[in-house]
Parts: structure tokens; C-alpha cells; sequence
């Protein structure tokens, strides 16, 4: 049996090979590498794509989710509500833009930030301060003043009560929509179908090379609707000016390359075919695995249209399945095995094992399949013919 890959960087890229090529070209031709029509031409794709007003081209969605905090108005000394189950980038950002992340656990079936536990944290643990009509953490005094709901898989976190959540603590939004393009959520306030980066105050994209849109090396953009917040982070990720040599502030390098650009507004047209092809692959998936019950598949809340940038199954037996899986030439991935909360790098953060059950007991029985545009439904079979071969007395597919 030849072995499945756990994600494919190369076939996509084979038959839109002369129109790379023609970018490479052109930037060789005009010598412009970073910024320029090629810059500008994607942002305004990609702003239309989120159905957001102002896309800014940054070199990371590291960067994106920093710059997105630093022009939100996130202070030194400020306190961010994010989820312990993500990639560290989003907690990062939050303390390179000089602030403190604060975790709230999961939901059990989305994996997404669990509304009830942010309630109960905004209720138990922050007040309000009279004096200066801003939300504190009770216990330090600490300014709690934006949320990064992380839209996990590729699935967008329930974002109707979030935002509404916020508008009554006053906290800006700033979506993590890193793993989401695309992805789609019936809001019952506007009833319509938004898209991931249409929703918070200004959101952060990835394009990472494995993210469902992926450039041929790092790159990211954030998307906003907000004239304002677009022209800060335009000016960050450019040393903090707006006229050459003139620096209103200190900013950063965070500017996109124009042959990055160029690619990805290539690979951007693709993009709702590619997802689409997600879609159908993980109701493959779906079915074929429906009836082994040791395992759970995905949920999808009713108000959710998912992009699978992943497709995370659950079962106790993960460590094992994994293995035999890999003896078989199938390759799976992790997302995440440590929750952040139990990092070393936040020991400092004071939490401790227990403090988020459910982003804990996820984290050791998640286990990502083999999940891509081109993943064929044959190699589809085989991966569910492994798995219910580990798992003997499931009944048959
Ligand atoms: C990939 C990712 C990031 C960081 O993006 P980079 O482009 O690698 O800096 C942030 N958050 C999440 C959830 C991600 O998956």
C-alpha cells in the first residue's frame, strides 16, 4: 500500500505551475519584492473573499494576531481571554504585545471557547471598576480588556454570544481565523452566513504554507472593516511609518513579499473549490467511520460551515491507533498534545494540571487524519479500513 501523507504541498501546485512561475517572473522583471501592486491586488481579493473592508499583507499570522492586539488598543499590563488548546502564535502575540493571556476551557464538542466558562470567568473572576468603567481581574487589578476566539479546525467559534458577551464588558474581538478561511457561521442576529474575519473588530489569517490557503514560505494578513485599525497596522508593519524615514511610532518588520502575494492571489481563486473538497472529504470520512463507536467524529453545529483545515477524530485509544496507523503507512498529526496552560514556557502563568479539564482530556485523545484538496476517496477507504481493523469488534463498513 503506498503511504498517505498527512497533507500534500506538492500536487496542488503542479498544474498552476506556469502562473507561479509568471509571478516569479514579474517580480524579477520589476525588481519589486516587497510591497507594490502585487501586495495591493491581493488584499483587495482576499478583503472580498472575508467580506471585510481592508485587508493588511503581513509576513505571519504570528504577526497579524500582534498587530491586530497592538492597533485594538491592547495595552502593556492588559489581560486576554483566549482558549488553552491552540497553537502557542495566539498566545504569544498576546504577551509580545506586552499583555497576559487568560485561558477559558473548551466546549467538548467543538473544541472551540466554551461560552458558559467565559461567562463564569467574567463573572467570577473580573469586576467592574466605577471609577474608571473598565473591567478588572478581581484579584490583580488588572485591566481585562479584549478576547481571541480561536476558530479551531477551521471551525468558527460561536461568535453571536462572544461578540455579544463583549459589547456588555466592553472587549474587543479579534478573531484567530488562522486555520478558518472561509469557513462560515449563520448568525441568528444578522441572519446571514458570515465569513471567518468578517465578524471580529479586526481578525487574523495565516497562510502558512499547510493552512488551507498557503503561500510558498511565511506570510499573513488581517482583515477589518475598520479604517482606523487598518491604517495602524499598515503603519506597524512598516517601522512605524507612513512617509519614508518619517516614524511616528516604533513599529516592526511585518510586511508581505510580493512574490508571496502574487502566489497566493493565484491560490486564492482556488480556494472555495478547495474547501468544498474538504467538505465532501470529511463527510466521507464521516460515514465510513460512523459505525465504529470508539471513536468520535467532528461535530457541526447547525449554524457552522466548517473549511476542515483538520479533521480531528477522538478516541482513548489514540496513542495506540496512531501507531498502527503509522506501521501502515498512514500519517496523522496532533493538534495540540500540550495544552498551553501546561507548557513550560507558561509556568510563569501560575495554572496548574486540572485547571481545564476538558481542553486536557482532549488534548491526549484528538488525532488529526490525513486531510487535503487532493486526498482521494480510495485513500479515504484505506485509512477507515485501518482504523476498524485496530478496532475489531466495531461492526463492519
Ligand atoms: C498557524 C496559526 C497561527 C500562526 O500563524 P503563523 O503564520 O505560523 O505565524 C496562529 N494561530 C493559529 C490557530 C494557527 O493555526
Amino acid at each position: 500500500m503506498n503511504k498517505i501523507p498527512f497533507i500534500d504541498l506538492i500536487t496542488p501546485h503542479l498544474e498552476l505551475k506556469e502562473e507561479f512561475l509568471a509571478v516569479f517572473n514579474k517580480a524579477l522583471s520589476t525588481g519589486g519584492f516587497i510591497g507594490g501592486p502585487m501586495v495591493e491586488n491581493f488584499e483587495k481579493d482576499f478583503a472580498a473573499f472575508c467580506n471585510a473592508k481592508y485587508c493588511v499583507g503581513l509576513n505571519s499570522g504570528t504577526d497579524a494576531l500582534r498587530f491586530s492586539l497592538i492597533a485594538a488598543g491592547v495595552n502593556d499590563g492588559d489581560i486576554v481571554i483566549t482558549v488553552p488548546n491552540t497553537f502557542i502564535a495566539t498566545s504569544e502575540a498576546i504577551t509580545q504585545a506586552g499583555a497576559l493571556p487568560a485561558f477559558v476551557d473548551i466546549n467538548e464538542s467543538t473544541y472551540n471557547i466554551d461560552i458558559e466558562k467565559l461567562r463564569e470567568y467574567l463573572e467570577t473572576k473580573c469586576c467592574f471598576d466605577n471609577k474608571t468603567h473598565r473591567l478588572l481581574n478581581a484579584k490583580t487589578r488588572q485591566p481585562v480588556t479584549a478576547i481571541i476566539p480561536v476558530h479551531l479546525y477551521g471551525q468558527i467559534a460561536d461568535m453571536d454570544p462572544i461578540l455579544q458577551i463583549a459589547e456588555t464588558y466592553n472587549l474587543v474581538v479579534i478573531e484567530d481565523a488562522c486555520q478558518a478561511h472561509g469557513a462560515q457561521y449563520k448568525s441568528k442576529k444578522t441572519e446571514n452566513w458570515e465569513v471567518a474575519g468578517s465578524m471580529g473588530l479586526v481578525s487574523a489569517f495565516s497562510f502558512y504554507p499547510g493552512k488551507n490557503l498557503g503561500a510558498f514560505g511565511d506570510a499573513g494578513a488581517v482583515t477589518t472593516d475598520n479604517e482606523e485599525i487598518a491604517g495602524k497596522i499598515r503603519q506597524l508593519r512598516d517601522h512605524g511609518q507612513t512617509k519614508k524615514y518619517h516614524h511616528e511610532i516604533e513599529g516592526y518588520n511585518g510586511r508581505l513579499d510580493a512574490i508571496q502575494a502574487g502566489i497566493l492571489q493565484i491560490k486564492l481563486r482556488h480556494m472555495s473549490e478547495w474547501n468544498e473538497k474538504r467538505q465532501q472529504l470529511a463527510n466521507g470520512y464521516n460515514e465510513l467511520l460512523s459505525e465504529i463507536d470508539s471513536i468520535k467524529t467532528p461535530h457541526e453545529p447547525e449554524w457552522s460551515k466548517a473549511v476542515y483545515h483538520l479533521y480531528v477524530i477522538r478516541t482513548k485509544s489514540r496513542e495506540e491507533l496512531q501507531h498502527h496507523l503509522s506501521e501502515n503507512n498512514i500519517a496523522t498529526g496532533l493538534h495540540y498534545p500540550v495544552p498551553l496552560h501546561l507548557q513550560k514556557a507558561y509556568e510563569k502563568l501560575g495554572y496548574k494540571k486540572g485547571d481545564f479539564p476538558v481542553s486536557e482530556e482532549t488534548a491526549s485523545e484528538i488525532l488529526s487524519l490525513p486531510m487535503y484538496p487532493q486526498l482521494t476517496h480510495d485513500q479515504q477507504i484505506q485509512v477507515a479500513e485501518k482504523i476498524k481493523e485496530f478496532f475489531p469488534h466495531a461492526k463492519t463498513i
